[in-house]
């Protein structure tokens, strides 16, 4: 066992030897906000480090052994039992972790830990191929936590886990060795190097199937889901203890090794697809069902009681049978898979009568389409969502995992939702995989007085008694065991079991130096201790359960804050104000980490379960931040707006007649100095930056009116230097004619803007000021509203949509991609240009669901077309390029690698972002008009 620490400043120096200092966090705000996970425990770690390889990690063992601190190894921390938090040192994976390679038969894809789990699944796609593990969190859970978590979802069962698909391992354990068990040679010297260490395994196996009353014990508990504990199938399955030693590492938990590598046999991902929701009007009904379902061939099924289904019924899209289910109805969501569309049809009929005999509360209707199957799947997945938005602040919300023999479903059901109300929680909700005998329960529940504790301990007493006592079952199923369950390991395993994983547990990590805690604890309060405050900080965030989804949108993540950290931080400057104390100390350190590096993008909220758009937040912040002043100031530049615009359109052609003069490397020299002189305050000068616009549309009334109206940055922003094409608004107007069009321009155009660049600071009057004004002029140019109106970027019309939209104004906007493909692209004849060409889809893009618009028209006028899958959003934010260009460079960081061969174009919707994207990408990015405009100018 490791004695006390003797110090962490010590620890901290010996780290600054073997790690950059950029990647040791020690800042108080910065070590709170990077230590939490989704689950309700709070730990602060003393150092955050970030490693991007094995000699790194390799390093960071070693001090923390020679220091004796604890050490928790991190993925995305969307882990919900409080296995990814540490009050000593956490390990984040940097960037170095994010390798794959699927191999050429595509049966096995190998996978380094920081790989997040729907990336896996999209380098699979296109050969029908997935990987086992299916979490409901795979778009942002990572490869590292899902195979030490042994997490499984909706379809994956207990045999495509990660235990069941794991073809190979390499792992770095606590000494710092290394098994690659797909290596001979690394095979071979592990062998020599840690024969204890498999002798004491071997043996433990031995013993384990001697003991056969245990033996059988554990292969009833695996054929359910099971994360409670460590997996000691492993010692009944296997004789060849390299064998057991990589399968015990799955569900490990951090706390006997680090997974440096995993080699996944893949599985195959049917592309048709049937899905039934069958209503039922008691819960046993629909528990029989499930069992006539185990033989059937089906992918998914999934339970909802009567209080799951009463969350969502009232939602828009949902089916209107759910609100006229009785009170002690449920649900169950049935979905089937086939290799082909003729198997799918002969699936839905064997399942349809296999049920015959089942009362419905509705006849049974299974469906092929699409937008159907996503509604099904979109009651299922509102339930958890619906309850932690409708939770008190303050409040957090749990979601629990246990697993019961399907035979004894309905019962089990139904006393679990007996215990739940006899201790209180009449809000709770239960779902759950039920052909796995896998139920999730979700409450809410408040940790801020000693009661509310203690009503949570008797309901987890109640549980385990419920769980383990009457029906055998595990009292964690998927979301290992944690904190949350390891005082509860003894319970279900018996003392035998305990006592082998303790075994387990020293032969692996004698110093207790892994993840100390977790999964093995003698601390019987374990489950209580530590529990995360969750304070009111701001009705646009409070709802927030930190769960970590919108953690890969963000723009931001890795270099300071993710939206999640942010929420977390302010929620701490929050706590620590409403004590009476003064939190300028936090303020000032959240001003760069949270508010300076937001591109305001609002992609976090696209992945969100509650909707939380953070950068709603840090809008606001920056709103405040500003002070009177400065709205004063955006009223004064609203109001002169085409003076404003002529003045950069001035600076740009000063800027351009210097970099003609001086030449790229001098005017980058020289501008980099001018910026580093004057503390940032300068902007940021790239070869990239555009020449002065210049605008030369050809006024015609030949062809049918539209409006198009050219957002202020095409006004003033033309090509870069070494593009001789001409600017924005002169090709779309050329392209609307060429199309048959005759472009209406909105009168006053010169002092026209839609107000994002005001809204992206925070300065809202001044923003919902020019778009009122815009929305007059077009109110006035599209004749009433008759006239569709054309906008060429695609953050402005996101703008105006909302606008007009929340307002009901009668102006139909068209996003440049749309007017293209529904409208331009009909009339043209095109002749594709040779690609690759690269898309980047902007962000209100994203948010307005129109990349694959964009990417459509792309197609049809390119040869080649690439969207990299690394990429979200790019960081720029309006005037982040130039302010704050830190945060361009590192949300494009992957851009160039991700490029093909031979790429030398790109096309996007916004003249700011495609300065960025040219800069980080090496070639130059301009609007999806002008590769129109290339497609369909020949001769006819
Ligand atoms: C809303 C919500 C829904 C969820 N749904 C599911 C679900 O359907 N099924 C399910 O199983 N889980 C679910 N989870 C829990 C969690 O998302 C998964 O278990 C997920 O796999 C954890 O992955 P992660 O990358 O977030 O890991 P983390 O939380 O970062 O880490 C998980 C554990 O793995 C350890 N670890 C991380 N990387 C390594 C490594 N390289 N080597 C060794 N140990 C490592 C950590 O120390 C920690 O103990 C859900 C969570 C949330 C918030
Ligand atoms: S903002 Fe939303 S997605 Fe992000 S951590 Fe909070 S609840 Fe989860
Ligand atoms: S708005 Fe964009 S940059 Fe800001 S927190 Fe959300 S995802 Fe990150």
């Amino acid at each position: 066992m490791l004695a006390p620490i003797p110090s962490y400043d010590a620890l901290r120096d010996d780290l600054a030897r073997v790690l950059p200092s950029a990647r040791i966090v020690t800042a108080p705000l910065r070590r709170l906000a990077y230590g939490t996970d989704a689950s309700f425990y709070r730990l602060v770690p003393q150092v955050v480090v970030t490693v991007d390889d094995e000699d790194e990690l390799r390093a960071v063992l070693a001090a923390c052994r020679t220091h004796h601190a604890p050490l928790t190894f991190r993925a995305a921390g969307t882990s919900l039992s409080g296995q990814a938090i540490s009050d000593s040192v956490l390990v984040l994976l940097g960037d170095g972790w994010r390798g794959a390679v699927v191999d050429a038969k595509s049966e096995t894809i190998r996978l380094q830990p920081a790989v997040v789990g729907a990336v896996a699944n999209r380098l699979l796609a296109p050969y029908g191929r997935k990987i086992g593990p299916d979490p409901a969190s795979i778009d942002s859970a990572m490869i590292g936590g899902i195979a030490a978590n042994n997490a499984s979802g909706m379809c994956c069962g207990t045999r495509q886990n990660s235990y069941y698909t794991l073809v190979g391992m390499r792992i770095m354990l606590a000494d710092g060795a290394v098994l690659d068990t797909e290596d001979a040679a690394s095979v071979a010297a592990f062998k020599h190097s840690h024969a204890e260490l498999l002798l004491g395994l071997a043996q433990l196996s031995q013993r384990t199937r001697r003991d056969a009353t245990l033996a059988d014990r554990i292969r009833h508990k695996y054929r359910m889901k099971n994360t409670t504990g460590y997996g000691l199938n492993a010692l009944v399955d296997f004789d060849d203890p390299i064998e057991i030693l990589s399968h015990l590492m799955v569900g490990s938990e951090g706390t006997l090794g680090f997974i440096s590598a995993i080699t996944y046999r893949t599985v195959p991902d049917h592309a048709h697809k049937a899905a039934a929701l069958l209503l039922f009007d008691a819960l046993g009904t629909a528990c029989r069902a499930v069992s006539a379902l185990a033989t059937l061939p089906v992918e998914a099924v999934e339970l909802m009681d009567r209080a799951a289904l009463a969350c969502v019924e009232h939602k828009p899209g949902m089916p209107a049978a759910l609100r006229s289910l009785g009170v002690d109805g449920a649900a169950l969501l049935v979905e089937t898979r086939a290799s082909d569309a003729a198997l799918l049809a002969q699936q839905v009929a064997a399942i349809t009568a296999g049920l015959a005999g089942i009362a419905t509360a509705v006849p049974i209707e299974f469906s092929t389409d699409a937008d159907t199957i996503a509604k099904f799947w979109k009651v299922r997945k509102g339930t958890f969502p619906s309850v932690g938005a409708m939770r008190a602040t303050g409040s957090t919300v749990i979601i629990e995992d246990v697993a019961f023999p399907v035979a004894r479903l309905a019962d089990a059901t139904l006393d679990l939702q007996q215990l739940l109300h006899t201790h209180g929680y009449r809000e709770a909700i239960i779902f759950g995989h039920a052909l796995e005998g896998n139920l999730h329960f979700v409450f809410t529940q408040d940790f801020s007085t000693e009661a509310e504790v203690q009503r949570y301990a008797a309901l987890m007493d109640a549980v385990a008694t419920l769980v383990v006592g009457k029906y055998d079952g595990a009292l964690k199923a998927e979301h290992g065991t944690g904190r949350n369950m390891a005082p509860f390991v003894e319970l279900e395993w018996g003392r035998d079991g305990l006592l082998l994983m303790q075994e387990i547990k020293r032969l692996f990590d004698p110093l207790n130096l892994l993840n100390p805690g977790v999964i093995i604890s003698d601390d019987e309060r374990a489950h209580l201790r530590h529990l995360k405050p969750l304070p009111p900080a701001d009705p646009l965030v409070d709802k927030c359960i930190e769960c970590g989804f919108c953690e890969p949108k963000c723009p931001s993540a890795r270099l300071t804050f993710t939206p999640r950290q942010r929420i977390t931080a302010f929620r701490e400057i929050a706590r620590i104000e409403a004590t009476g104390a003064s939190a300028q100390a936090e303020r000032s350190e959240y001003a760069w980490l949270g508010i300076d590096t937001c591109a305001g993008c609002g992609l976090c909220a696209t992945a969100c379960p509650v909707e939380i758009d953070t950068g709603k937040l840090i809008k606001s912040l920056r709103g405040e931040r500003a002070g009177p002043l400065a709205h004063r100031v955006a009223t004064v530049v609203a109001d002169n707006y085409g003076p404003v615009t002529a003045a950069v359109r001035l600076g740009l052609r000063g800027a351009d007649l210097l970099h003609g003069a001086l030449g790229t490397r001098a005017m980058t020299a020289l501008t980099g100095t001018a910026r580093s002189v004057s503390g940032g305050r300068i902007p940021r000068w790239s070869p990239s930056m555009p020449r002065a616009a210049s605008v030369s549309a050809r006024a015609t009334t030949a062809g049918e009116p539209l409006v198009y109206f050219p957002s202020c940055a095409a006004r003033s922003m033309g090509p870069a230097r070494g593009d001789d094409s001409e600017s924005l608004p002169t090709v779309t107007d050329r392209v609307l004619q060429r199309a048959g069009f005759a472009p209406v321009y909105p009168a006053g155009m010169a002092s026209l803007c839609c107000g994002q660049p005001f809204e992206s600071k925070g300065l809202l009057d001044a923003a919902n000021g020019k778009s009122a004004e815009l929305a007059d002029a077009l109110h006035a140019a599209s004749d009433g509203g008759r006239l569709q109106v054309v906008f060429d970027t695609s953050s402005c019309a996101y703008r105006m949509k909302r606008f007009v939209g929340e307002r009901r104004l009668p102006l139909r906007i068209l996003d440049i991609s749309e007017a293209l493909r529904d409208l331009v692209l009909p009339r043209l004849t095109l002749t594709p240009v040779a690609g690759p060409t690269a898309v980047h889809a902007i962000c209100s893009m994203r948010k307005m669901g129109l990349q694959d618009v964009l990417v459509d028209v792309a197609r049809a006028c390119c040869t080649h077309v690439t969207v990299p899958d690394a990429v979200g959003c790019c960081g720029w934010a309006g005037d982040k390029g130039f302010n704050t260009p830190e945060l361009n460079a590192h949300a494009l960081r992957d851009l160039r690698s991700a490029l093909p061969a031979g790429c030398t174009s790109g096309v996007s919707t916004s003249r700011t972002c495609e300065i960025g994207l040219s800069d980080h990408a090496g070639v130059n990015y301009r609007s999806i008009v002008y590769l129109v405009d290339e497609a369909s100018n020949h001769p006819r």
